[in-house]
């Protein structure tokens, strides 16, 4: 089972994928982390990747290509690829296809997400830290408690208004170049939307059925193919 998770900066991408990974025995690909990865190690690739980065330029979708191929392409992975801020463009997405193909694979269900821009607004404005105990607070959904000698106002430390603004052009940006990308799946029918504004754990029991079916059916077309563990 090969899925995609879409979700706006801040939506709590990250912290369901985690899960997700978790339960269903999956490997998560970021390609983000993947670059750094290979750069980090020096990797013949990982050298071309810091030369184009360092001057500037975007890296191709032809290197991304490459590295998602390196992944796919190896047995303990196969059939168990939760991907994860990738594909960001039609083009990426077709090529995404043929690529999975290429090794008798494909992606099975694509999860959208949900979250209005006010939500993530509120998520990083009423976000507070407790500089003593290091514990995460929100104004809206979780604040400090009153009485507390630790996690009082004097300790609690905001991040600054341009947090803000960075989020909502991050959301915009995401806004406008993945709406053609879901756009895609929803043609191929695979695609699922899963209201993000939900608590965490409903999010994740919804999205748990979601993938709970699926593995269901393939184990029935297939039984010896697909073994989870849980
Ligand atoms: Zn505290």
């Amino acid at each position: 089972m090969n899925i995609i998770i879409f979700g706006p900066p801040g939506a709590g991408k990250g912290t369901q994928s985690k899960y997700i990974v978790n339960k269903f025995n999956l490997y998560q690909l970021s390609t983000g982390e993947f670059l750094r990865k290979e750069i980090k190690n020096k990797s013949d690739l990982g050298v071309k990747i810091s030369s184009i980065v360092n001057s500037g330029a975007l890296v191709s979708d032809d290197i991304v290509s490459k590295l998602i191929e390196s992944i796919i392409s190896q047995d303990k992975y196969k059939n168990r690829v939760i991907f994860d801020g990738y594909p960001r463009s039609i083009v990426q997405a077709k090529n995404l296809e043929l690529l999975l193909k290429k090794y008798n694979q494909k992606i099975d269900i694509v999860i959208k997400l949900s979250v209005k821009l006010d939500t993530i607004k509120k998520r990083i404005s009423g976000r507070s830290v407790c500089s003593l105990c290091g514990k995460i607070y929100n104004d809206f959904y979780n604040p400090a408690p009153i009485n507390s000698d630790c996690c009082s106002s004097k300790f609690l430390h905001k991040r600054g208004d341009d947090n803000i603004d960075v989020a909502v052009k991050r959301f915009e940006t995401y806004e406008k170049t993945t709406e053609p990308v879901l756009d895609f799946y929803k043609k191929l029918n695979l695609l699922k939307v899963v209201n993000g504004e939900s608590r965490i754990d409903q999010i994740y029991e919804e999205i748990s059925e979601i993938i709970g079916v699926i593995e269901g059916w393939l184990c029935i077309i297939s039984p010896y193919k697909y073994v989870f563990k849980h």
